[in-house]
């Protein structure tokens, strides 16, 4: 496919509530959308789910937007044919910039896919019909505002869920949330890598609550002191922040670091490397599940097929639409019956609604 036309579109959407995590506190998400039209005139979509601020990850919005202005618009431009897979190889010499590439894949793969008429679940070979998500509850100012929070959520229908911990905010909230919502139910905690290696015994008394994983709890560059911790603890321990590509996710696990990941397409590079650290976890036994990063739902429609492949372990953080925005960019993803349909119509991404886009884009930047 040769690119006749490649735009950002810089958007800020509201969020229904304040979202905090170890890194960050927000009440609106900040992205841009990669929108592509082909020489044949087929439009594709990607999302960008970069932050703001660093934290989660080096490189911000502003990085990867930097990142398609000056140095991968200007080599696509001159090339006469473009695929999803050339994407991966633009991270070459390029650190950094692995949320810049998978919006920019998930785009060039969306125009291929509409061109060929074939979802993204027929691609990679998905057959599932829906997914059963799992919602994140951000940190709360005290626990009444959490357990109402929580409450809502499995009142709507949420199969698992997934809260924040931190130094000092960890074993007494947990077994709040635990003593709540009884012995079975499926939670599981996420540090942000906000603890350090002398620093764990905390950590290590969850492992009376019968957690499903403890996610990132050491910094993503401490795999020594993540694989003392997990001959330490009964709860399987997750990565999520250090993992940036599948040769990384089978290091880490054949080093016991961990032995669960959480897969973020952005995070990686795109939708074809997340799909290839998900074969490299089932080809190791390890578990693994698909994360996000309060994307629309130009974004989501990637996380929801990914979340519905047989190597999923877990249940994905793949909520609904409306846990993030009142108004989607896009037809909102619904929870019905505590399922979230896996979209099956041609392409990588749900396109934006127009008018919808037009109400919250804050700039639109033309790179070819
Ligand atoms: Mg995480």
């Amino acid at each position: 496919m040769k690119i006749s036309r490649l735009e950002l579109i810089h958007v800020t959407m509201p969020m229904v509530s304040k979202f905090e995590s170890a890194h960050s506190s927000r009440s609106e998400r900040e992205l841009f959308l990669v929108k592509l039209t082909s020489s044949d005139g087929v439009t594709g979509w990607g999302e960008c789910a970069a932050e703001r601020i660093a934290g989660y990850s080096a490189e911000t919005i502003g990085n990867a937007a930097h990142a398609i202005r000056n140095t991968f618009g200007p080599k696509l431009s001159s090339r006469s044919a473009v695929t999803a897979a050339d994407i991966d190889g633009l991270g070459v010499g390029n650190p950094h910039t692995s949320f810049a590439r998978s919006a920019l894949q998930q785009a060039v793969l969306d125009a291929e896919l509409r061109t060929v008429n074939t979802s993204l679940a027929a691609y990679i070979g998905v057959s599932a019909d829906y997914v059963s998500p799992g919602v994140v509850v951000g940190m709360q100012d005290d626990d009444r505002a959490l357990l109402r929070e929580v409450d809502g959520y499995i009142a709507d229908g949420y199969q698992r869920i997934k809260f924040k911990i931190e130094p000092g905010r960890d074993v007494q909230v947990v077994r709040t949330v635990r003593n709540h919502v009884g012995p079975r139910f499926l939670l599981q905690v996420d540090a942000n890598g906000s603890y350090r290696g002398g620093d764990t015994q905390s950590l290590i008394l969850l492992d009376e609550f019968n957690l499903a994983m403890v996610e990132q709890p050491l910094p993503p560059d401490d795999l020594e002191g993540s694989k003392l911790l997990a001959a330490q603890m009964s709860t399987p321990i997750c990565l999520d922040e250090g993992i940036a590509t599948a040769a990384d996710a089978r290091h880490a696990i054949e080093f016991g670091a961990g032995s669960i990941i959480n897969v973020k397409p952005g995070r990686v590079g795109g939708i074809l490397e997340a799909h290839r650290v998900q074969r490299e976890c089932a080809a190791l036994s390890a578990g693994c599940w698909i994360g996000g990063m309060l994307e629309t739902g130009v974004g989501r429609h990637a996380n929801v097929v990914l979340a519905a492949d047989v190597s999923c372990t877990h249940p994905g953080d793949v909520s609904a639409s409306r846990r993030y925005f009142a108004t989607d960019l896009t037809e909102p993803f619904e929870l019905i019956d505590g399922r979230v349909e896996v979209p099956t119509e041609p392409g990588a991404a749900r396109a934006p609604i127009p008018e919808v886009l037009k109400r919250f884009t804050t700039s639109v930047e033309r790179i070819i």
